[in-house]
């Protein structure tokens, strides 16, 4: 089963685009299993199918909502990652909302995670300059040497702005924003005339008990005519059969690198994994296997 950081938003008790979990109930979301008993055309016991029931050991879950993967091209865990939602997640904000553009040079923040790894990888494979941020040296080191990014930094180690700055003197011109905070404000200070955002995720926001103050430079966004748009991947599955044609090649070719953290000890280790996928403790997609 999959923990992902937007399970954190319906631990709030507020509206939003999906409702909050209920004290009491069963949370859900991602998970992929072993289909062993089925009245459902087109699933027979033995097949491994894509569903919405995580959070537990055994589910029944209507044909409907239950999608058939294709595990020679990849294990079924990578239906939840680089092949699932957060794969379509790093395709669709690249290429739709930021519309990556020839000679566009591209930063990522969350560089080393499930969305942030393809989404650099994917601008890489199209020959764009990708500049990657991580929140360790190993973690660094993977991104640059193992995904390829051209520059990649730890933004422990100094002011995001400074070490931007540093990577692309000539400034950036598309910021795939997984972060928010300190990371939205230094991509403003250094994003060239017409540049985009794809505003996808403000992880660095996600455990705040107060209103957290916005980039305090948004001004440069009217000078330079920059936009900033914001998207929910749900609105996108349109998209899903050009990017599971497309990354499904780079993935069987070997082009596209995936990593996976997976927890081992069932539903009891679920909920510390994903406080520690809050807290930085995987590289890739976290997933806990379900015995
Ligand atoms: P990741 O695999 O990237 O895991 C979360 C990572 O966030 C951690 O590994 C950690 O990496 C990083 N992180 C945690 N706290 C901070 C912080 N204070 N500052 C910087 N980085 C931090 O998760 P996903 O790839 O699944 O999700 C990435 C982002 O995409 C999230 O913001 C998520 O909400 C968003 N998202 C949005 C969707 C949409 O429809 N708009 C759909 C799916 C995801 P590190 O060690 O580098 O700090």
């Amino acid at each position: 089963m999959s923990v992902d950081p937007y399970m954190r938003g319906r631990m709030n008790d507020r509206k939003s685009y999906v409702p909050p979990f209920q004290l009491g109930e069963t949370l859900y979301g991602g998970a992929v299993g072993e289909v062993v008993d089925s009245r459902a055309d087109g699933f027979e016991p033995g097949d491994t199918v894509l569903h919405q029931l995580g959070w537990r050991e055994i589910s029944v879950v209507e044909a409907r909502q239950a999608q058939n993967v294709d595990t020679s091209l990849a294990p079924a865990s990578a239906y939840l990652g680089v092949l699932g939602m957060p794969g379509l997640t790093a395709y669709v904000g690249l290429l739709d909302i930021a519309q990556l553009r020839e000679g566009d040079v591209v930063f990522v923040s969350g560089a080393a995670g499930a969305v942030g790894s393809l989404a650099g990888q994917i601008a890489k494979l199209r020959g764009h300059t990708v500049i990657g941020s991580a929140g360790s040296p190993e973690k660094v080191a993977y991104v640059r040497d193992e995904l390829g990014f051209d520059v990649a930094f730890d933004y422990h180690d100094g002011p995001v702005h400074k070490q931007l700055r540093a990577a692309a003197p000539n400034g950036i011109d598309v910021y795939f924003d997984n972060v928010g905070g300190d990371h939205l404000e230094a991509a403003i200070g250094s994003l060239n005339t017409y540049g985009r955002v794809a505003m996808c995720g403000s992880i660095s926001t996600y455990n705040a008990t107060e209103a957290v103050p916005g980039p305090r430079n948004m001004f440069e966004v009217v000078g330079r005519r920059l936009s900033l748009r914001g998207y929910i991947i749900l609105d996108h599955y349109d998209r899903h059969a050009a990017f599971a044609q497309e990354v499904g090649a780079w993935v069987r070719d070997g082009r596209v690198k995936f990593r996976e953290t997976i927890v081992d000890g069932g539903v009891q280790a679920a909920p510390q994994a994903f406080i520690d996928l809050l807290r930085g403790a995987n590289t890739g997609k976290m997933v806990v296997r379900i015995t």
